[in-house]
């Protein structure tokens, strides 16, 4: 039978089970890592409705993402049966979508309404900003995207913000009316952004008392997982919902109906401050609910002792927290391995020899291993080993490295050098970067192709006979131009590495990248140094390997076919970055590239704030480890084209020496090489990007190539020692 109310708090503790029991005002829950704070949520949503003080529908549980919603969900079901399908369990978006189509005509909606991701939104913007004519050289598109995303999540209309302007800001007076114009194309498109999609259910709410109310009836009980990472626009939203009324608050006269809301979070995993978070909401909750209750926890039931006392320590250092003793009865379980490995491949068949080696002796599932990194382009050398071991891997929230686009448009470039009659590729690159070449001008020229029996790289190369009209033939022209510059390369013998950065640099592809300030375009801007730096891999170890030799390993690799399938429920191991990993638990945890520069992000070290925020991410990177926890770095690290020593990680210094033990510890050579190596490296070509935000796990070097051996250098006895020198760099494309 179903389980009675007392069957959903045994085994609780008693924090958790008043957590779950707890009825009337407002309540917050904060504590720790791996305290339950989740699990009370669900078993709170669980006795409400076994107790029969809420319907299913009547419930509103707000998570991260849409996989926490689903477990959640099913977590619900298993302990109460399918009614808890009537409940709305999602994600502050989804839930927002869900309202905004039942009531998208008191907005002037259409039902089917569009809505616009991040790429469609800065198209429309981009279309914006060429209708007013403005130079995007001084107007990037793109930063006036972002700018609109962040006051969008400050609830901040146009003509609001239009009214902030200090006078002669020409940047701010044209960011105004580009805001306004995009909202009247979206308007005019029926179409929403992500950002809309919670501001304008707030205005929804806020416009019309009516529909406020009705929701209010409805929701009566609304819970939030993970508070600390919600942005102002999603506080009011829970505001307006839970409808928990205090002085001030705009509640338009009427009296409405007031639900319970439940918050639980943890300010120390606040790990999303780039995209608007701000810890403020949880920290001021009792503030802002006077009558709210708050609940702490302080068992930990994930971890063992060693990995909580290493966790504890690390965010104990970050100001202005306070301070928590998470506690176990698990005991201290096995020491946490740290391993220096002598550069990023060793550390990867550190990793994947580990996790063979644990399956052997162990009986550890591929199911039971995550892998963490600090940025996407770490996946790659990790990826590309897990494949040759026959590990069954998945990359999750994100792409797979040669799924990746600016991956595919590179290797496309490299084929079409290699092999000028591959149309696929040549009609891939034709218009990438754009050079005006539309689907007219591909259409013409694949016509003349067929007409001449010839292939579609021939016909760009015979540009002048197809009759295209004069801008399209000087765009053909010098996409013709490039493709003979490049294999003419080629036979001169230079190598893959080197007609990749040619083709990157000379197509305009990496300055396009780079002049961009999507975090986004930071990430593609690594993701091909990486692939940079694949090329100079296969150099060294085949010197007589052709650029066809190459491609063929290349696409061994890359071909999906190849990474094997989980095969008897073993399950397959979790390659993520450590933004995605939030919320999340596994029995083994790697953490790799514990370096200063690369975990701290390079950009993080110079700014306090940012590096309190890389601080929590550890403390979340380390807290997702139930049994066993591996911390590696490497001593040496390419990237951009350019290998970097590596000072171990800040964050493994605050780890108490007696929890953590050295599988293999810097070699005494490794460590005098520290003396001299670094000098005369070239600076990376790729290093040139300018963005300062993030998105995914995605940060970018803030820094340009010029800057960063100052930068580095600049942050004292603790910056990597063969960089204290501030010399300029070269500039040069990574081939140091
Ligand atoms: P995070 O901050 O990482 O999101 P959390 O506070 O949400 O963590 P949970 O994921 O809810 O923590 O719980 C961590 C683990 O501890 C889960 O496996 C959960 O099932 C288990 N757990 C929580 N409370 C108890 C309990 N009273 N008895 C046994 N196991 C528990
Ligand atoms: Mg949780």
């Amino acid at each position: 039978g179903r389980p009675s109310p007392d069957d959903l708090v045994a085994g609780l503790n008693p924090q958790q089970r008043e957590a779950v029991e707890h009825r009337g005002g407002p309540l917050l829950i904060v504590a720790g890592a791996g305290s339950g704070k989740t699990r009370v949520l669900t078993n709170r949503i669980a006795h409400l409705l076994a107790t029969g003080e809420a319907r299913p529908g009547e419930i509103l549980a707000i998570t991260f993402t849409n996989k926490a919603a689903a477990e959640m969900r099913e977590r619900v079901e298993a302990l109460v049966g399918p009614a808890a399908r009537m409940m709305w369990v999602s994600t502050f978006h989804s839930a927002c979508v869900r309202i905004l189509r039942r009531e998208h005509a008191a907005l002037g909606l259409r039902s089917s309404f569009s809505i616009y991701d991040a790429a469609d939104s800065q198209r429309l913007m981009q279309l914006v900003c060429r209708e007013m004519d403005l130079d995007p050289k001084k107007f990037n598109p793109k930063a006036f995207s972002r700018k609109v995303s962040d006051l969008k999540n400050e609830l901040i209309g146009p003509r609001e913000f239009a009214a902030t302007i200090a006078d002669g800001n020409a940047f701010d007076s044209a960011l105004a009316q580009a805001f306004e114009r995009y909202q009247a194309r979206l308007a005019q498109a029926s179409a929403l952004d992500f950002d809309d999609l919670i501001a304008q259910t707030v205005r929804l709410l806020r416009e019309f008392p009516d529909i406020k109310e009705s929701y209010r009836r409805r929701f009566r009980h609304v819970l939030v997982d993970e508070y600390q990472d919600t942005n102002h626009a999603q506080y009011v939203l829970v505001r307006e919902l839970a409808g928990v009324e205090t002085e001030g608050w705009d509640t338009r006269g009427a009296v409405l109906p007031t639900g319970q809301l439940t918050v639980v979070g943890d300010a120390d995993q606040s790990i999303y401050a780039f995209r608007g978070a701000t810890i403020r909401n949880i920290l001021e909750f009792e503030e802002d609910y006077p009558n709210a209750r708050t609940i702490l926890l302080e068992q930990n039931y994930r971890s063992t002792q060693n990995i909580l006392t290493a966790a504890n320590a690390v965010i104990a250092r970050n100001a202005g927290r306070r301070a928590k003793n998470l506690w176990t009865a698990e005991g201290a379980g096995p020491s946490i391995v740290g391993y220096v490995a002598d550069s990023d491949h060793d550390e990867s068949t550190f990793v994947v020899e580990e996790i063979d080696r644990l399956g052997d002796s162990d009986g550890v599932k591929p199911g039971d291993v995550a892998v963490f990194y600090r940025t996407n382009a770490q996946s790659r050398s990790l990826e590309e080993r897990l494949v040759r071991a026959g590990i069954p891997y998945k990359v999750v929230g994100g792409t797979r490295f040669y799924e990746r686009r600016e991956i595919k448009d590179a290797i496309a470039y490299l084929h079409a050098v290699a092999n000028p009659d591959d149309a696929v590729n040549v009609r891939r690159i034709l218009n990438v970067p754009k050079r005006g070449l539309g689907e007219r001008t591909e259409g013409t020229l694949a016509w003349f192709a067929e007409r001449e029996r010839i292939s579609f790289g021939a016909a760009v190369e015979r540009y002048a006979e197809v009759g295209l009209p004069p801008r399209a033939e000087k765009g053909v022209a010098g996409f013709a131009e490039l493709m003979a510059g490049l294999r003419a390369m080629l036979e001169g013998g230079a190598s893959a590495a080197e007609v990749l950065d040619a083709a990157l640099d000379r197509s305009g592809y990496l300055a396009e990248l780079r002049a961009s300030d999507d975090p986004q375009d930071a990430s593609r801007v690594e993701n091909l140094a990486e692939l940079h730096a694949v090329a100079e891999e296969f150099a060294q170890a085949t010197p007589d390997g052709t650029l066809a030799d190459f491609l063929e390993r290349v696409s061994l690799v890359a071909d999906a076919d190849q990474i094997p399938l989980d095969d008897g429920g073993q399950g397959v191991v979790t390659l993520m970055t450590v933004h995605t990993a939030k919320g999340l638990e596994f029995p083994v945890v790697f953490v790799t590239g514990l370096e200063d520069g690369t975990f701290p992000h390079m950009r993080s070290l110079a700014d306090p704030d940012q590096l309190a925020e890389e601080r929590r991410l550890a403390y979340v990177a380390l807290t997702r480890a139930r049994q066993r926890l591996y911390l590696t770095r490497a001593a040496v690290r390419t990237s951009f084209g350019v290998p970097n020593q590596m000072p171990a990680s800040r964050f493994i210094d605050d780890i108490p020496p007696e929890v953590l033990e050295w599988r293999r510890e810097e070699s005494a050579t490794e460590a005098m090489r520290r003396g001299w190596a670094g000098d005369g490296y070239g600076s990376g070509g790729y290093g040139g990007y300018r963005s300062r935000r993030d998105d995914d796990g995605d940060f970018a070097p803030a820094y340009g190539s010029g800057a960063r051996r100052g930068e580095r250098g600049s942050t004292g006895p603790r910056g990597p020692r063969s960089f204290g020198d501030g010399a300029p760099a070269s500039g040069g494309l990574g081939t140091g």
